[in-house]
């Protein structure tokens, strides 16, 4: 496998399909050992979200390290092979074939493994599939990565120990490569704060089909395990400039409890971003600001009622202390005229 210069050993073995277009450096050049030793073939290992399809270019990952899912849910690289399987589908528009069919009857492309590299995995079947297929051959799934994960940044982790480098994203609306940093080992996220404004109000957008859907969502989506309140509490360095994160309630009320760097960005703990999406998804941020504006107005309510009181007992003691007056006056007198006897 490794130390074998022969060509791949999953050549296709079906007879009748025409051989995969030889590597540039192949048997052309038989004297010449193959370049600098690239063991394996990297493949462009493509995961899709389970919840919301989005696909991912994770070939950057090794299998089983996770990262997540803009929706914040949490994917894992699978560990299995990639398969060969023949020509069912259209790699154009994703078509069946019909028996014997050499042309799509649909776009009239050639059902046929199209020219070039063929190093990418179906994120649905697993199959090999040409780089530039739009759909897969075998299942018909349109390949259409969100972006690609995993690669390496001089960034650590601020959780793990031993430090353990971050993975950056390469995520099509964010401004920097720093916006989106990932730990493979624990699972944790770095969002930087201008797209972690973007996650939210893509959350946000969601929130009326979702609360229409389940209106009364649980708040607080952190599985019992995952949530940090069994560690105690540790301050982290912001893995961009090192110093101590602050700990907060993310918006006060989710129960979620962040690491936040007022400069460069907010770090989440494995389950943490998908709860903190999920409690917004639910209305939560709604909910707590309805509840921050309905306690302003409740504190207005009572200010003006104490107001209103302190006037009304200011009417009331006017003649009331006006007769206490009188009163006194009168008992002056008496005891005055008494005196005068
Ligand atoms: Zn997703
Ligand atoms: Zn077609
Ligand atoms: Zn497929
Ligand atoms: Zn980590
Ligand atoms: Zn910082």
């Amino acid at each position: 496998m490794s130390d074998s210069p022969a060509p791949p050993a999953d050549r296709p073995k079906r007879p009748g399909r025409p051989a995969p277009p030889a590597p540039p450096e192949g048997p052309g050049r038989p004297g010449r050992p193959q370049k600098a030793a690239k063991p394996q073939t990297k493949y462009r290992r493509l995961v899709r979200c389970g919840s919301c399809c989005k696909q991912f270019d994770a070939g950057e990952l090794a299998p089983g390290e996770r990262f997540h899912c803009l929706c914040g849910a949490l994917l894992e690289v699978p560990a299995s092979a990639p398969q060969e399987a023949p020509v069912v589908r259209c790699a154009a528009c994703g078509a069946p074939r019909a028996a014997g069919a050499v042309n799509c009857t649909f776009c009239a492309a050639p059902f046929a493994l199209g020219e070039g590299a063929r190093n990418t995995i179906c994120p649905v079947c697993a199959s090999r599939i040409g780089d530039r297929q739009r759909f897969c051959h075998a299942c018909g799934s349109e390949i259409a990565p969100e972006g690609v994960v995993g690669e390496r940044t001089e960034f650590s982790c601020p959780s793990c120990r031993p430090a353990r480098p971050l993975s950056s994203r390469r995520i099509p609306d964010a401004a920097t490569a720093l916006a989106m940093l990932e730990c493979g080992s624990c699972a944790g996220i770095w969002l930087g704060h201008t797209t972690f404004e973007s996650l939210q109000q893509r959350a946000r957008r969601e929130v009326v089909a979702e609360s229409l859907a389940r209106p009364q969502a649980p708040v607080s989506a952190v599985p019992p395990g995952a949530a940090r309140t069994a560690a105690p509490v540790a301050y982290r360095p912001c893995p961009v400039c090192q110093k101590l994160m602050i700990r907060r309630n993310f918006a006060g009320a989710s129960g979620i409890v962040i690491d936040v760097c007022g400069t460069d960005g907010l770090w989440f703990d494995a389950a943490e971003l998908d709860g903190v999406l999920a409690w917004i998804r639910a209305g939560g941020l709604g909910r707590s600001e309805a509840r921050l504006a309905e306690e302003r107005r409740e504190a207005e309510r009572r200010a003006a009622r104490a107001k209103k009181e302190l006037q009304d007992l200011e009417v009331e003691q006017s003649p009331e202390r006006h007769w206490l007056d009188m009163l006194g006056s009168l008992v002056d007198f008496v005891l005055g005229a008494g005196r005068l006897r």
